[in-house]
C-alpha cells in the first residue's frame, strides 16, 4: 500500500496572498544604484516568474494533489506583457539590478519568451555593459528552444534534473517524464553556446540522495557545474520535513568518499552556491574535471548577503523567497504614472526591506501543512525559484 507523507487539506481557494501597500515615504538617499536595504545589502539580482504554470508535477514544488486540474491558476489578463516586464526591469536595472533570472513555473510554456528575452536583451546595466540575462528551466521543451533563446540573447540557462535514474527521476516529476528528453535539452543547449550551463539537483534524503555520485560521475569533466540543493520549506504545500533535508555537508562528505574536492572561492558576492573543485592528484583544483556547488538554503543561510529581488507572474515585488505578501507594481505600471514614480516605489520598498527568513527560521515555529492561521507563504511556481 501506498502511504502519503500527511494529510493536505487544501481548500480550492487562490492561494496567492494579498499585497502590501507600497510604501509613501520619501527615498533617502540617492536613486543611483548604491540603494541599500536595512541591512545594508544592495539590489543586484532580479528573478522574473514569467508563468505559474508547470508541465511536470515535482512533489516539492508543485504537488499533484493540490495542483490538480482544479487549481485556480492566474487568468491571462493578469500576467504581465513582455512590455510590462521590460519597464519595471529597466527601474529595477537604474537601481544596480545587474543580473535578470526567467523563472516560473516552467518559463518555456510562456509563448513566445524568446521576444521577452530579446527585450531584456537591449538593456544595459548602470556601467553600460549588457545585463547578464539566465533562465531556469526543467528543460522539457529546451531541445525546441535552446537555439531561438540564444538567437535573441539569452546568455545561459540553468537545467533542473534531481537524478539519472528514469524511475526516481520519474517518481519526482511525477508526470512520467524521461531522463533522456533532459538530457537532449542540455545538449541542445550546449551545442547553441547557451553556457556555462549549471545543473540544479534537489536532494532529497530518503528519495534520490543515492544519484547523488551518479549524476556527479555524469556530468565530471563535461564543462556543466552541477549544484545539489538542499530541500526547502518554501510554499505550504510540499509537506516540507526537516528528516527529508540531506544538509550540504552531508553531500561533500558522500561526494568526498568517491572524488577528491578542495573549496574555491565565491565567483561573485551574494552568490548563492559554495563552490567545490574536483582535486588532481597533488590535491589542487583540476579545472578540466571542473567544480560542483552546494546551495544550503536550510543549514547555511546565506540572507545576509542576498541581493535578490523576486517579481511573481502578476506583478507583485517579493523581497523574499519565503515572503507572505509582496507590493502590487502591476497596479502602478498600468496607472498613467511616469516611470520616475515606479522607480521611486521600487527604491522606496527596497530601502524598507529587512527580511532574513532563513536565518531566523530556526526560531520560527513550524508552519502548518494546511496553513491554518498562519499566513501563508507563497509558492515557488509562483514567485520563481
Ligand atoms: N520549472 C523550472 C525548473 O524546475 O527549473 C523553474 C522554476 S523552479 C521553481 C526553480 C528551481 O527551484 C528548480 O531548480 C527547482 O528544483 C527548485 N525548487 C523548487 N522547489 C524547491 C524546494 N522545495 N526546495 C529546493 N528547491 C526547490
Ligand atoms: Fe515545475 Fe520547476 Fe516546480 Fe518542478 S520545480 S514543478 S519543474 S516549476
Ligand atoms: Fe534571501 Fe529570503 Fe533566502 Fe534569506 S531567506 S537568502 S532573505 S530569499
Amino acid at each position: 500500500m501506498t502511504t502519503k507523507p500527511f494529510n493536505r487539506t487544501i481548500a480550492v481557494i487562490d492561494q496567492r496572498p494579498r499585497s502590501l501597500p507600497v510604501p509613501v515615504a520619501p527615498v533617502s538617499g540617492a536613486l543611483d544604484g548604491q540603494s541599500t536595504d536595512t541591512l545594508g545589502r544592495p539590489l543586484r539580482d532580479l528573478r522574473i516568474s514569467v508563468t505559474d504554470r508547470c508541465n511536470f508535477r515535482c512533489s516539492y514544488c508543485m504537488p499533484k494533489e493540490v495542483f490538480d486540474k482544479d487549481y485556480a491558476y492566474l487568468p491571462q489578463q493578469s500576467l504581465l506583457s513582455f512590455e510590462e516586464i521590460t519597464r519595471i526591469a529597466r527601474q529595477f536595472i537604474s537601481l544596480g539590478v545587474q543580473k535578470i533570472r526567467l523563472t516560473g513555473g516552467e518559463p518555456l510554456l510562456r509563448k513566445n519568451i524568446e521576444v521577452l528575452v530579446a527585450q531584456l536583451s537591449q538593456l544595459r546595466t548602470l556601467d553600460g555593459t549588457p545585463l547578464d540575462i539566465t533562465l531556469t528551466t526543467n528543460g522539457s521543451l529546451l531541445a525546441r528552444k535552446a537555439q531561438a533563446l540564444k538567437d535573441a540573447g539569452l546568455q545561459r540557462v540553468t537545467v533542473s534534473l534531481d537524478g539519472l535514474d528514469d524511475a526516481i527521476f520519474k517518481k519526482m516529476n511525477d508526470v512520467d517524464f524521461p531522463v533522456s528528453d533532459v538530457l537532449r535539452g542540455i545538449a541542445a543547449a550546449q551545442a547553441a553556446g547557451l553556457g556555462p550551463i549549471k545543473v540544479n539537483m534537489v536532494v532529497k534524503r530518503g528519495t534520490n540522495a543515492h544519484e547523488i555520485i551518479p549524476m556527479a560521475r555524469h556530468f565530471r569533466g563535461s564543462g556543466i557545474v552541477l549544484r545539489f540543493i538542499e530541500y526547502m520549506d518554501v510554499g505550504a504545500t510540499n509537506g516540507w520535513r526537516m528528516d527529508e533535508v540531506m544538509p550540504s555537508a552531508d553531500v561533500i562528505a558522500l561526494l568526498q568518499t568517491a572524488f577528491p574536492l578542495v573549496a574555491l572561492e565565491a565567483a561573485a558576492p551574494g552568490e548563492t552556491a559554495q563552490r567545490w573543485g574536483y582535486a588532481d592528484a597533488q590535491g589542487r583544483h583540476d579545472t578540466q574535471a571542473g567544480e560542483i556547488g552546494v546551495i544550503s538554503s536550510v543549514t547555511q543561510a546565506f540572507c545576509a548577503d542576498c541581493n535578490r529581488a523576486r517579481l511573481s507572474t502578476e506583478g507583485q515585488l517579493y523581497l523574499c523567497l519565503f515572503a507572505t505578501q509582496g507590493y502590487d507594481l502591476r497596479a502602478l505600471v498600468r496607472s498613467p504614472k511616469p516611470d520616475g514614480e515606479l522607480l521611486e516605489a521600487i527604491a522606496r520598498i527596497w530601502q524598507g526591506r529587512s527580511d532574513r527568513y532563513s536565518l531566523l527560521r530556526a526560531a520560527l515555529p513550524v508552519q502548518a501543512a494546511d496553513g491554518e492561521n498562519t499566513p501563508r507563504r507563497v509558492e515557488m511556481s509562483y514567485i520563481g525559484g
